[in-house]
């Protein structure tokens, strides 16, 4: 039997799930683990880089947002589920990888640049933000991945942590695997503002949200700005709401919407129905599966997971020693 590859993913634990990341992360983990050897886990670390002045959040949402993945079909019986700072190697080899990486290359990466730019609010002027690909790629090599999902938009950042490990393999003899994309959808879900879905902008459909919420939440979404009367045609793309349909809709019944808009043949009340009556057996489903899972099933599934992963990390770690001459 050929060996699987190995995929490693993380999600930071800053928030409640939204739709948004159904289906930008979760959604291809769930395919991938029918292939792979998937790792996969709470990026709590991370999640300090942007939070640390109140870390209490990230604390909340761990179980939270780990129960999430269980009841929308992550299983872990075929990815190893845990949480990153359970595995100290991730620590570890974060710290070895930033003894070899440049701070030019940290300083130019364009997504520190627009991150800075977009949490303003927040004091981003510590190390472990400008470091954050070199534990990224920590995360990766620790689990010898070989494959990460990312969105087309995020090949660059992937970019970085491969020229990382590159630059370790050169330095000390081929000890790490250097990683390839592997390219998820990631499609562009806009939330009820028409900004990006995301917790910070509060425009988000929540997965915890009960359904009379979710269904308050369709009905007062923001549409085509240039459909002011029920008689002025619109354009889909031009909708946030359009971008929900996309995700649930079926292809025949995507068209319709299209031509009705665009023709003023339907007005968006019958538009955001259509939308709910995919939407809501989804998410009723997710409840249902959800409520079934308690507290101490969860944990046992990370406990299992962790120690898959420390497996591995120990291993890894070793080698990393080794090339070091540090052991
Ligand atoms: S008809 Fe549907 S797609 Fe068109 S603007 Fe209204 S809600 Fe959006």
């Amino acid at each position: 039997m050929t060996k699987k590859k190995i995929v490693v993913s993380g999600i930071r634990s800053t928030g409640p799930l939204h739709v948004g990341h159904y289906f930008g992360a979760l959604k291809s983990w769930i395919e991938l683990q029918e292939k792979y050897e998937c790792y996969f886990f709470v990026a709590d670390w991370h999640a300090l880089t942007t939070d640390f002045k109140d870390p209490s959040q990230i604390k909340t949402y761990l179980l939270d947002n780990v129960s999430d993945w269980l009841a929308l079909g992550v299983d872990p019986k075929k990815a190893a589920l845990f949480i990153q700072s359970s595995v100290p190697e991730h620590a570890e080899l974060y710290l070895a990888l930033s003894m070899i990486t440049p701070l030019g290359w940290l300083e130019r990466n364009p997504t520190y640049k627009d991150q800075k730019e977009a949490l303003k609010h927040k004091d981003l002027s510590n190390l472990g933000f400008l470091g954050y690909p070199v534990l990224q790629a920590a995360d990766i090599a620790l689990y010898q991945g070989e494959l990460v999902p990312v969105g087309e938009d995020q090949v660059p950042h992937l970019e970085l942590s491969r020229e990382i490990i590159r630059r370790f393999n050169h330095l000390y003899g081929e000890t790490l695997v250097e990683p390839q994309p592997i390219l998820s959808a990631s499609p562009r879900v806009l939330g009820s503002d028409g900004r990006k879905m995301s917790n910070s902008y509060q425009n988000a459909v929540l997965l915890s949200d009960p359904e009379e919420v979710v269904t308050k939440k369709v009905m007062t979404y923001m549409t085509d700005p240039a459909r002011k009367r029920r008689q002025d045609p619109g354009d889909p793309k031009k909708c946030p709401l359009y971008s929900l349909h996309e995700l649930f809709t079926e292809e025949k019944t995507l068209k319709e919407v299209d031509l009705g808009c665009r023709t003023a043949k339907i007005g968006c009340v019958d538009c955001k129905k259509t939308l709910l009556q995919r939407l809501t057996p989804w998410h009723q489903s997710y409840t249902e599966k959800r409520k079934a899972l308690n507290p101490k099933t969860v944990q046992k599934v990370l406990d299992e997971g962790q120690k898959k992963a420390s497996a591995v990390a120990q291993k890894t770690m070793t080698e990393v020693k080794k090339a070091l001459k540090i052991l």
